[in-house]
């Protein structure tokens, strides 16, 4: 097995494997940009939609994109929204209306609410205005209950939009004098559900079209709703090993193991910092230099840190932890700034989980290196 150690970007190295939390609307939740980077986390995945929906792309424009927006020197992703508003309309007809062309909703802002079009050239424009360093293309997800119609059909718009949003970004490559050393990248994303020869018909259209790496495209979930990942594993020997493979939306540290061993190499998921919010600890069950990783990916436990035993629990979620919560806090004080409801709780709740997430991506790229050695 051969891994993808870092791609260069704009002149810098984006390192992998590699793990961005979720900052939806431009904030990781609780948290600011020197939180995250005392943690070690080196990009953020912004959402296209919501940043669409407040403060609106033409504002971020003129600050100069999300980065100087949030002060962040790390990465930014930009997903591309089509997960939310097709999402949308799916649940509710009355929400929207899918065409060739794009897909119509209602945009709410904090004013009003307005019909809106998203089609592949204004996502790529409005990702532009974000400023990211990574762009995605609009994809049309297969939703998880398709028929094999539904997902014939989702495949084709995902590689005809995937089209238009590679010409609109050589476009705008040009009008705003990119080239190839100083530019961002665009990833394609394989859909096609759990129909193996859709997929494989998606990731190859999409390797015909050229894309600087591909992403993993909605939840290939089995019949108890969990991972099915024979269809990462597909995905991952689709992809080129020469360009980022991208999980998106994956997952707890178990799955990132998991994906990392088949070739995956970029991550995002809401879960750590969610899970923080939700008092929901993360603890690896032994020393990361005790286990043989890829042997034993489910090294890792929840503390629910508002059960009566952590009231009097004078020591830090995890001695191992080098994080600035578990150096100057212990449970018990955890477990009643969570009975309490103050903020403070979420904040020093997601810098451990966050920590947990990169101390994990540490130990994964020495593996990789020493495999290789
Ligand atoms: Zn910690």
């Amino acid at each position: 097995m051969s891994y993808l150690k870092k791609v260069t970007i704009k002149g810098k190295e984006l390192l992998f494997p590699n793990f961005f939390p979720d900052a939806t609307r431009g904030v990781v939740r609780s948290v600011d940009s020197g939180d995250l980077k005392q943690v070690g986390i080196e990009g953020l995945v912004v959402n296209t939609y919501h940043l669409l929906s407040h403060p609106g792309s033409h504002l971020l424009k003129k600050f100069g994109g999300i980065k100087k927006f949030m002060n962040w020197n790390g990465w930014v992703i930009s997903d591309s929204g089509g997960f939310q508003v097709l999402s949308m309309v799916f649940k509710n007809k009355k929400m929207g209306r899918i065409t060739p062309k794009g897909v119509t909703f209602y945009l709410d802002t904090l004013n009003h609410r307005k019909p809106y079009l998203l089609t592949p050239e204004k996502s790529i424009q409005t990702q532009f205005r974000i400023g990211a360093d990574i762009m995605v293309c609009l994809d049309f997800f297969t939703p998880p209950n398709a028929d094999e119609l539904m997902t014939k059909r989702s495949v084709d718009m995902t590689i005809e939009w995937a089209k238009r949003c590679k010409e609109e970004f050589l476009e705008q490559l040009e009008n705003h004098h990119y080239n190839q050393s100083n530019r961002p990248l665009l990833f394609g994303v394989v859909q096609g559900g759990t129909n193996y020869k859709e997929r494989t018909r998606c990731a190859r259209e999409l390797i015909k079209i050229g894309f600087d790496g591909f992403g993993l495209g909605g939840w290939p979930v089995n019949d108890q709703g969990e991972i099915d990942y024979e269809f990462l594993k597909v995905d991952a020997q689709l992809m080129p090993d020469n360009k980022p493979k991208y999980a998106l939306g994956i997952g707890n540290p178990a799955a990132i193991i998991k994906a990392v061993e088949m070739g995956f190499n970029l991550f995002d998921c809401v879960l750590p910092t969610r899970d923080a919010r939700h008092q929901r600890l993360y603890r690896f069950k032994k020393d990361l230099t005790e286990v043989d990783l890829f042997d034993y990916p489910d090294n890792f436990e929840f503390v629910q840190i508002k059960k009566e035993i952590y009231k009097s629990a004078f020591y830090p979620i995890d001695k191992n932890c080098d994080c600035y919560t578990c150096r100057n806090y212990s449970l018990a004080y955890l477990h009643h700034l969570f009975k309490i409801r103050d903020s403070l709780a979420w904040r020093l709740a997601t810098i451990h989980n966050l920590r947990l997430y990169t101390r994990l991506i540490q130990f994964l790229r020495g593996i990789i290196n020493e495999q290789e050695d």
